[in-house]
């Protein structure tokens, strides 16, 4: 077969501040290129404890059963739930955005009888609303997304877990795009079960989904039963619980592969793994607090460049993701004629909205390896020439200016 129209693979090159993928640290780049090594070599195995004991760093746990998924985010959120939803059990979802309506759609998939509480895209919950909701519906689980990228708002979930336990509630979170660029405490929180993903403040490619599971849920999945092909691993206990319907997912047979028990079931993505260890020891290198902090500092420059330049943003500002912003396309304007602009004419991506936001609503991110000072200002100064560019009039020079004047330094320094 001829491949001249198929020339070697050479991406262009893009400065990425949407809501997420964004560039991976060039560190987890080189990481991803080592060479593979067999799935059970002593090198490989320790490399997945390392990744163990990494993640219980970043997840603030003391958790044993911290590990990957392999696959998106999507694959955590599905092998958590799959896993702890038995055919019939009530589950609770706020749901505050796009990803409160995955949490469902995955939870009826499982059989759940699923409950939800809304509130209009743009807030969040308190948890009076969500105690009262748990009185009422006495859910097994209650499933919630931290950062809900598509409204750029953060539940704040610091009190949940003690209303949790009071009312015997298994207590989920989606920190696929909060980890790392936000206050997550899993211990402290009292959460059973935290799923996250590479490509948002973790700064990696998308491909792993690092999972948390308390003792407690540990000890509720293990009641599954898994006999229907003559398996019996050490992870199953004899259960009388209806058997997990994923092979994939059962994260009983992922804790055995993951174990001293080494039970072969799938093949740990190994380029995957060692990008989301190299993610994760840059993480607690700065320092878990340090970097938080980093996404704080330069997601509110960008903010107040933003709202220097005239626009206004979206959602309850009080409650906004440290890592993404949400900008209200102003009137007269082409939101995706903007984007194309900034694409094609900057190489830089911002991203577009879904649902009621979508036409209205840029988001703008700053996470991972692009919480920067350097991609912050380099972005409002396209979006203004741009904005200026399609007639939209604003005071040259301000946005720029506000940013400089939150980093304090009044320069470039
Ligand atoms: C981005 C995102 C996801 C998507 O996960 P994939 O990696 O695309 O599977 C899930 N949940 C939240 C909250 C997200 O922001």
């Amino acid at each position: 077969m001829a491949t001249a129209q198929y020339p070697q693979i050479n991406p262009p090159q893009r400065l990425l501040m949407g809501p997420g993928p964004i560039n991976a640290d060039p560190r987890v780049l080189r990481a991803m290129a080592s060479q593979l090594i067999g799935q059970y070599d002593p090198a490989m195995t320790h490399y997945m404890n390392e990744v163990m004991a990494l993640y219980r760093g970043v997840f603030r746990t003391e958790n044993r059963w911290t590990m990957l998924v392999d696959g998106t985010s999507r694959a955590g959120i599905e092998a958590l739930l799959v896993s702890a939803i038995r055919p019939g059990d009530k589950v609770l979802v706020p749901v505050f955005g796009r990803f409160g309506h995955l949490l469902c759609e995955i939870a009826r998939r499982c059989r759940a009888e699923v409950h939800t509480i809304e509130v209009p895209w743009g807030e969040v919950f308190t948890p009076d609303q969500i105690e009262d909701a748990i009185k009422r519906v006495r859910p097994r689980l209650l499933l919630t997304v931290q950062g809900d990228t598509s409204t750029t708002m953060l539940q704040p979930l610091a009190e949940l877990g003690a209303i949790c336990r009071r009312y015997d509630v298994l207590f989920y979170t989606d920190a696929t795009a909060s980890l790392a660029g936000n206050a997550l405490e899993c211990d402290a929180w009292g959460l059973d079960a935290v799923s996250a993903g590479m490509q948002k403040c973790l700064g990696g490619p998308s491909g792993t989904s690092p999972i948390t599971l308390s003792a407690r849920m540990e000890a509720e999945i293990r009641r599954r039963k898994c006999v229907e092909a003559g398996i019996r691993t050490a992870a199953h206990q004899d259960g009388e619980e209806e058997m997990i319907y994923s092979n994939y997912f059962d994260l009983g047979m992922v804790m055995d592969y993951w174990g001293p028990e080494r039970l072969n079931h799938h093949t740990e993505a190994t380029s995957a793994l060692f990008a989301a260890r190299e993610c994760a020891r840059l993480i607690l290198e700065e320092g878990l607090d340090n970097g938080i902090a980093r996404h704080k500092l330069h997601g509110d420059a960008l903010l107040k460049g933003v709202q220097a330049m005239g626009l206004e943003t979206f959602g309850d500002l009080r409650h906004k993701m440290n890592n993404v912003l949400g900008v209200v396309i102003p009137t007269g304007i082409d939101g995706d004629r903007v984007r194309q602009l900034l694409l094609n004419d900057f190489g830089i991506e911002i991203g577009t909205s879904f649902g009621p936001l979508h036409g209205k609503v840029w988001r703008i991110g700053t996470m991972g390896y692009n919480a920067r000072k350097d991609c912050v200002m380099t972005t409002l100064s396209a979006l203004e020439s741009v904005l200026n560019h399609l007639k939209f009039a604003t005071t040259q020079g301000a946005a720029l200016q506000a940013a400089w004047d939150h980093y304090g330094s009044g320069d470039a320094a």
